[in-house]
This record gives C-alpha cells, structure tokens and sequence, in this order.
C-alpha cells in the first residue's frame, strides 16, 4: 500500500495540536503517533490540552505530558478543570477555550471520534470540526466498557519499542488510574496489536484513526 508522509517544509515548525477530555485520553488515543512524530520531524511545536482534571489528576497530566513530549522543540500544556462526565453541560465555557486556541494554528490536530460512546468525548470531537475549518483534523480511539470501535481508516505503524515507551509512560504517569480493570498494558498492547494486522504494519503495532476529510 503507498504510504502518505506528512508534506512539510522542514524549515517550518509542525504545528501539532492534541486535544483530550480527560487527563490519559491524548496519551492512550495518540501518544505513540506523537512519539513517533517527534523522533522524524525535529522542528515540532506542540499544543496540548486537557480538559478534565481534579489535582491529582491534573498533576498526573502535566507530568504525562512532559514524558511524551520530551522532544517536541516547543510544547505548550494547558490542564483545565471542568468536571467528567459534564461536558454537555458546560459546552458554552468549554467552547470559549477553543475559540482561544484559533491562533495555534495547527498543522495536525488530534482529536477524538465523533462517534465515540462518551458524551464528553463527542463534544470535544464536534467542538475541533466547529472550531477548526480548514485543518487536518485526525481522530483517535479509546477503548472502553461500552463497546464503541469502529473502522478506523488511517494508520500509523509503530515500533515495538516506541509501543513500549507508550505503556511505560502512561504506567508510570497515571498511579490513579491503575485500579481500573481496563487499564493495563495488555489492553493497550492489544489495541496496538490489532490496528497492527489491520494495516500490515512491519512490527505488527500501530494506532489507527478516523479521518473524514482528506485533500491530496
Ligand atoms: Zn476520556
């Protein structure tokens, strides 16, 4: 299958813009897409904000964030607060955040599905297609209780070792969340795994997207 690379001016910096409801969600969805975009593109300047956080959790996110983006040449990480599961309820506040990030820019921006069971989820990903209307808007997956994957149709194979980096990192950066049945690594492996085969992906890893607009 051809394989499609980013088109980039390597002078330019790669505007990157990840956006997550909830302090792991940028990290499970699309954390070792950004690992491996940092270890190609040199010049890359990355936005990153959460949107859902208490301290505990808002501290974890800041240290997550610093993990994944250790190599980014500019990283900016913006923690909000708003309280999970009321999304829907607070969208007027929360659109006023995005209305503020406008002026990022961003080349990429990741976001999540539109589709996706969590209410919170859905706003954010109706929140980015509202917001931003002339952009490459990817959007990733998590998995969860309710059953909701789908057909992603762009993928990004990935290392065995940068898979690795991925689940050691969110192991290490998020102790509070590792109580939940679902948060292990073979989950998160075999996710990998499976968006792996789906693409033929040579390590046999990958993490998979939707993308609803594409222009070649
Ligand atoms: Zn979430």
């Amino acid at each position: 299958m051809l394989s499609l690379n980013l088109p980039h001016d390597r002078s330019a910096p790669l505007k990157v813009l990840c956006l997550g409801a909830h302090s792991d969600d940028i990290e499970i969805g699309c954390g070792g897409t950004i690992l491996r975009l940092l270890s190609c593109y040199k010049n890359v300047e990355v936005t990153w904000v959460v949107f859902s956080s208490d301290k505990e959790r808002g501290r974890e996110a800041r240290n997550s964030a610093e993990l994944f983006l250790g190599q980014a040449k500019r990283k900016e990480i913006v923690v909000k607060d708003f309280r999970d599961g009321f999304f829907p309820f607070d969208g007027a506040k929360i659109k006023e955040i995005f209305e503020r990030l406008k002026p990022v820019l961003p080349s990429l921006i990741f976001t999540h599905n539109r589709k996706d069971a969590h209410q919170d989820h859905r706003l954010m990903a109706e929140l980015t297609w509202n917001t931003f209307r002339d952009h490459l808007i990817l959007e990733y997956e998590i998995l969860k209780y309710d059953g909701d994957m789908g057909q992603p149709s762009v993928f990004v194979a990935l290392g065995s070792e940068v898979c690795q980096r991925k689940i050691n990192y969110l192991m290490d950066a998020f102790q509070s969340q590792r109580a939940k049945r679902w948060f292990q690594k073979e989950t998160f492996l075999s996710l990998m795994r499976l968006r792996g085969m789906e693409c033929n992906a040579p390590s046999g890893y990958a993490e998979a997207f939707y993308c609803r607009k594409l222009v070649l």
